[in-house]
């Protein structure tokens, strides 16, 4: 079996000086290729560096909505991009949650990036809140752009909207609570073949698990896919595996 989280923040500061365990952690349950994602400027150069000591782990880089960036982070994103042979451009997104910047504040951020991911041709791993109708908006105006809706907890009809786009949707720890009933029953509905697997640690835990989150508790949340779509694990990791490579160009690298 093999197990692909394709949403972490490898970066984050809570990992500090435990990567080496966190990654033999993960090994040890299978999960064994990741995307680390940066949400802001400061945490490239450590992505790449990290990428060097830890080439299984896949790198993007992306300007989130939840922090202020300088304009000139946007134009050295594509430089970033190229340097570290990212396999996507993101963490990037909308979040109309309270206390978020203005819509056209965060619209003014995304949509470069939406346009320099369409002109790179790579993926797109997009953050969505409160924002999914005019974020689906937004990429049916760039056919042909590829990506994914990170932890999805929109709706039936914004799922759909997601998958005729061609997008997958990812999903995580959210889903291993009991009480998500709603989006559980969302899940069970979805094809397989358009949904991968993430931690987004250290953030999301796993129901039951305690913070920080780490790559290794994906399995929670591939049991719990797989019983709600009466499968094996077996069968739902290597699903979701071939859609993450698939998705990322098959330029995240493996350990076999
Ligand atoms: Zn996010
Ligand atoms: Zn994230």
């Amino acid at each position: 079996m093999r197990i692909f989280d394709s949403h972490c923040h490898w970066a984050d500061a809570r990992f500090a000086g435990e990567r080496r365990e966190v990654l033999l952690r993960a090994e040890a349950v299978r999960v064994r290729a990741f995307v680390a994602v940066a949400a802001q400027a400061c945490d490239w150069p450590g992505l790449v560096r990290l990428h060097h000591y830890f080439p299984q782990v896949g790198v993007a880089f992306g300007l989130h909505p939840w922090f202020e960036h300088t304009p000139h982070a946007l134009a050295r994103l594509p430089v970033w991009l190229q340097r570290a042979d990212a396999v996507a451009v993101g963490e990037c997104g909308l979040d109309f949650g309270v206390g978020r910047a203005s819509r056209e504040q965060q619209e003014a951020l995304l949509l470069p990036q939406l346009r320099l991911a369409h002109a790179m041709d790579l993926p797109v791993i997009l953050h969505a809140h409160k924002s999914e109708d005019v974020l689906a908006m937004h990429l049916a105006r760039l056919p042909g752009l590829r990506g994914v809706v990170h932890g999805f907890h929109g709706s039936q009809q914004q799922a759909d909207k997601f998958l005729r786009l061609g997008f997958y949707l990812g999903l995580g720890g959210m889903i291993t609570f009991p009480r998500a009933q709603r989006l559980r029953a969302l899940v069970a509905s979805l094809p397989l073949e358009r949904v991968l697997l993430e931690s987004d640690a250290p953030d999301q835990p796993s129901f039951g698990r305690k913070p920080p989150n780490e790559p290794a508790f994906v399995v929670d949340t591939l049991g719990v896919l797989a019983d709600l779509h009466g499968l094996a694990v077996e069968t739902v990791a290597e699903v979701t595996w071939q859609n993450a490579h698939s998705l990322f160009l098959r330029k995240a690298h493996e350990v076999e």
